[in-house]
């Protein structure tokens, strides 16, 4: 039995962007797994964006982080007591922000560590993968012909939604934060344009990428994002909403100054939270698990060592340090 276990837990409530001073390293004892329960070492842990909002003390989706309690968030770890699964089992569960976790056996999914490396569970294939395959086809109806814009497009959901649409063959618009992301958008993921935000206003960007229009827009950022996709949107359009990163460290979000267009372009806007879609998840996996198989998907990581640097993992990850997804390795397997 390991001797000691670090957790991160929250300090205090970030009022604008988090900082160190809002997360603390505490070290405990490793707990001991009751009935029902399994030990994990936690091997990689996952930072996203919606934790973000679970600081706010306000009522949402899912309860708010608690001060001075441990953070919670996806993990990928190796069963290594307790009772539900085998010793040895690579299992996801959502109790990272920790080295050791005790998990109830029946909140944690085994993986297959033959289709792919463990933390491909936290990106392509776990949480944020099932997001742009649901957002892309379920919420976005996506249909032949669709011209698709993705905000975010470096990062995991933007990367994958934009990669899913290319293998069907759309044509496809992604915009981020930086030249080399940009790069990385059209020359690696293979995206047929790309722009950064950063280089003008987004509806100019947009119009000179496409400008017989878009079809359908994967919303990862909300703001001037979504007002220039409406500009852009043809009669029938539809927006997968999907974030709103550009509002995740104020109090309050402003709507798109040009909604009134939805009417006269019949558009659809649609949100959804990618929990209440796991009956998908199968189809995901066979189709998004094949592409990955044969090479059609690209999946980089950015890569943050050890649990004392999540919380700067998680911070960076805001601030657009990542391209891919932002992960904390923890521990080698
Ligand atoms: P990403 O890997 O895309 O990381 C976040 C990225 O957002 C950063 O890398 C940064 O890239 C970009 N960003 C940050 N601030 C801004 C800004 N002001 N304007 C434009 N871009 C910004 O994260 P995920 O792929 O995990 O999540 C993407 C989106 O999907 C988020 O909005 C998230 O909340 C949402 N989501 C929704 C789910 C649901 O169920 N509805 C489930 C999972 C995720 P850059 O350098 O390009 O600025």
């Amino acid at each position: 039995m390991p001797a000691r276990n670090r957790q991160i837990h929250l300090a205090a409530r970030p009022e604008a962007e988090p900082a160190p001073k809002h997360f603390d390293l505490v070290e405990t004892s490793v707990p001991d797994p009751g009935p029902g329960e399994i030990l994990v070492r936690n091997l990689w842990m996952s930072v996203d964006p919606y934790m973000r909002g679970r600081m706010w003390d306000r009522p949402s989706y899912v309860p708010p982080f608690q001060v001075g309690e441990p953070l919670e968030g996806g993990a990928v770890g190796e069963v290594i007591g307790g009772d539900g699964h085998p010793a040895g089992t690579l299992v996801v569960h959502n109790l990272g922000w920790r080295e050791y976790a005790v998990v109830p056996a029946r909140h944690a999914l085994p993986i297959d560590p033959d289709l792919a490396p463990p933390q491909t569970y936290l990106g392509v294939l776990g949480m944020p993968g099932l997001t742009a395959y649901v957002g892309l086809l379920d919420i976005g109806g996506l249909r032949e012909g669709d011209v698709v814009f993705v905000s975010a497009a470096a990062g995991a959901v933007g990367s994958l939604a934009g990669q899913i649409a290319k293998a069907r063959g759309h044509r496809v618009i992604g915009s981020a934060g930086s030249p080399e992301k940009v790069a990385y958008v059209r020359d690696e993921l293979g995206f047929d344009e790309a722009f950064s935000y950063r280089d003008g206003p987004v509806a100019r960007s947009l119009h000179q990428a496409a400008p017989d229009g878009i079809d359908l827009y994967f919303d990862n950022v909300g703001g001037d994002h979504l007002e220039a996709a409406l500009g852009a949107l043809r009669v029938n359009g539809r927006v997968t909403l999907c974030g709103a990163i550009a509002f995740y460290n104020s109090a309050t979000a402003t709507g798109p100054r040009n909604l009134g267009l939805a009417i006269g372009k019949r558009l659809t806007l649609r949100g959804f939270i990618v929990s209440d879609h796991q009956d998908r998840r199968e189809a995901f996996l066979a189709e998004v698990g094949g592409l990955l198989r044969e090479g059609k998907v690209a999946a980089r990581a950015t890569v943050v060592e050890g649990i004392e640097r999540a919380p700067s993992a998680f911070i960076g990850l805001l601030s657009g340090e990542n391209t891919g997804k932002m992960l904390v390795r923890l521990a080698d397997q």
